[in-house]
């Protein structure tokens, strides 16, 4: 089976004025990159501008969560149907920083999913052990857990990519090293082909996220099973974010 195509998301957090648009321009500018596919996850406010300054370019535009419901008495709150509409195709589902600021769990990934598939859109589940998981030996089930209780059924490759982002990693400007990285990423796949039978488990995109950079995005790209990553800090810069693509073709 052949690997699928790495896909290199950026999550901006909640960083960016319309003054950081001249970061999307230069995207929009860049020639276009046959060996990945490029997504930028912008904060909401400027998710419109963006997909607008993308279009035609093949970069894509994504949001970084939704509500499950598709409308209704939730104030505040921004719903697939909508991002769809604004210009996103995909959505960032289950980020740690989500799950430990807003007690997201699993189930609240599973039905996030599930609104993005109603909306057409495709979902990158975020899934990772904490450091303590971690130092407990039990980063394995943890990331069984959460791909058990958070993917509904129906997963495919096109409705679904997953990003293994041990918690311990991301911000810290320290990736996991690359025996991790395969372990984990291996574990994963495994569990997917189980789950979802060998086609569809080896199809879905499984990006790496924590600490990657210019630097060490070769080596952890070049890993068995990582089909790309989703980058935070370095997303901001456009050089970074590009340089990072380019690793993919070396
Ligand atoms: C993230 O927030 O998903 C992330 C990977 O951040 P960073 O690249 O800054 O570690």
């Amino acid at each position: 089976m052949t690997a699928p195509t790495p896909l290199i998301a950026g999550n901006w957090k909640m960083n960016g004025l319309a003054a950081d648009l001249t970061q999307i321009d230069q995207l929009a500018a860049s020639p276009p990159l046959q060996a990945a596919e490029l997504l930028v996850c912008p904060p909401v406010t400027l998710l419109e501008r963006v997909a607008r300054r993308l279009d035609g370019t093949g970069i894509l535009t994504g949001a970084q969560t939704c509500h499950p419901a598709a409308s209704g008495a939730h104030t505040g709150e921004v719903s697939a149907m909508m991002l769809a509409d604004a210009g996103a195709s995909y959505v960032i589902v289950g980020h740690s920083e989500r799950r430990a600021a807003n007690g997201e769990g699993d189930a609240d990934a599973r039905a996030r999913l599930q609104a993005c598939w109603s909306a057409g859109l495709t979902a990158i589940l975020c899934i990772g052990e904490s450091a303590v998981e971690r130092s407990q030996g039990a980063a394995d089930s943890v990331v069984g857990r959460q791909l058990r209780d958070g993917i509904p059924d129906g997963a495919t490759a096109q409705n679904l990519a997953l990003a293994y982002e041990p918690v311990w990693a991301i911000g810290s400007g320290q990736a996991a090293d690359r025996a991790i990285i395969a372990h984990m990423h291996r574990v994963i796949r495994s569990a997917l082909s189980i789950r979802l039978g060998a086609e569809i488990g080896s199809a879905i995109r499984l990006l790496y996220g924590g600490s990657v950079n210019p630097r060490n995005a070769s080596e952890i790209l070049a890993t068995a099973d990582v089909n790309g990553a989703l980058i935070g800090g370095a997303s901001l810069s456009a050089t970074d974010f590009l340089s990072i693509a380019h690793a993919t073709a070396t």
